[in-house]
């Protein structure tokens, strides 16, 4: 439904995407997740055609944003993350506004009146905008997105500055949204978007730095093999021991956990499986290995590492001018 190639964009010297691709299949719910300023936004507003890229394509449902821009509108509702509410009109009249601005075909009451229930807002239609509370506010951005029935959702941080009931009530929204809908969805709170999507795509200074379900973003980090080990012993001569095995890349001492027994993180190298070696290391110099577990993680260390500057040091080639880091 959505397939983004090779898409930059540069604010002057800072380069804001470098270079990002990937696709959306149709009735997909995506997250895109990232720290503040790793360019959610600016992905978002060059596949609403909002904003021009300095390279690369985006087409919507096979159309090119570039060629025909109307053609893609036509295809999304867009939520920005400050929904473009007119504070002086009424529910109603900036609903009915919207509608003719879009150039909405279906029936007027009967569509106005199937959105409002289900982002319910119904109890507030005839209210001026200006005077509802920010969870009102922000249902309303969303029934302008729903304007027209578009197959396709962008949703840039839909429940920022939100109460915790109404994040709930949003994310039940999307989640029901979901099942008829291609969703993307932009946040930089993780839970959020572990609760309603089925992929993830996480960016990270305008680099694509992970695409896979929460689950398999999960296992592949955790299949690098970092152990924790607990040993009797000398701390200095295991941590000697261990290091001195084959493909064994760090080790790691996370101090004294029972009398004369310490704990260590063995990293190896290239995923390689290295339990077998550190149990014989250690037992040919009389270390016993207590305990050895594979440290699994959970999201949002994987989360971390992949946004982390040490992480993408490694992993990314540096051609990037970092920007100002909003908040
Ligand atoms: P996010 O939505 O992930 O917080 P943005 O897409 O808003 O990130 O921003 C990505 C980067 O581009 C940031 O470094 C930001 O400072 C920069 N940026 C965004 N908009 C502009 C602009 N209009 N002019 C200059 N730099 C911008």
């Amino acid at each position: 439904m959505i397939e983004v190639k090779n898409l930059s964009k540069r604010y002057g010297p800072n380069v804001a995407l470098n270079n990002i691709s990937f696709s959306v299949e149709e009735g997909t719910v995506v997250g895109f997740l990232g720290p503040n300023g790793a360019g959610k936004s600016t992905t978002m507003n060059i596949i609403t055609g909002y904003l021009s890229a300095s390279s690369g394509s985006v087409t919507v449902g096979g159309y090119n944003t570039l060629d025909n821009p109307n053609e893609v509108k036509k295809l999304i509702g867009y939520m920005p993350e400050i929904p473009p509410l007119y504070p002086d009109m009424t529910v109603k009249e900036y609903l009915n506004f919207m509608y003719d601005l879009k150039k909405v075909t279906l029936p007027r009451e009967k569509h106005l009146k199937e959105i409002c229930a289900l982002v319910k807002i119904t109890d507030v239609y005839p209210r001026l905008i200006n005077n509802l509370s920010k969870g009102y506010k922000q249902r309303v951005g969303f029934a302008q997105a729903l304007l027209g029935n578009p197959p396709v959702l962008i949703l840039d941080e839909p429940t920022v500055g939100l109460d915790p009931k109404q994040i709930i009530e949003i994310r039940n929204l999307i989640h029901n949204l979901g099942k008829k809908h291609t969703i993307i969805l932009s946040s930089h709170i993780l839970p959020e978007i572990q609760a309603v999507c089925e992929r993830i795509i996480i960016v990270n200074k305008g680099n694509l730095v992970a695409d896979g379900t929460p689950d398999s973003l999960s296992q592949n980090l955790s299949a690098d093999h970092k152990l924790i080990l607990r040993v009797e012993g000398n701390e200095t001569e295991v941590k000697n021991a261990l290091k001195a095995v084959k493909f064994v890349e760090t080790v790691q001492s996370c101090g004294e956990k029972e009398p004369g027994v310490f704990e260590y993180e063995v990293e190896a190298r290239d995923g390689r499986d290295v339990r077998r070696e550190l149990f014989r290391a250690a037992a040919s110099k009389n270390f016993p290995i207590l305990s050895m577990t594979n440290a699994g993680l959970s999201l949002e260390d994987v989360f971390l590492r992949l946004t982390s500057a040490a992480y993408l040091q490694d992993t990314v080639s540096e051609t990037i001018t970092e920007g100002e880091e909003e908040e």
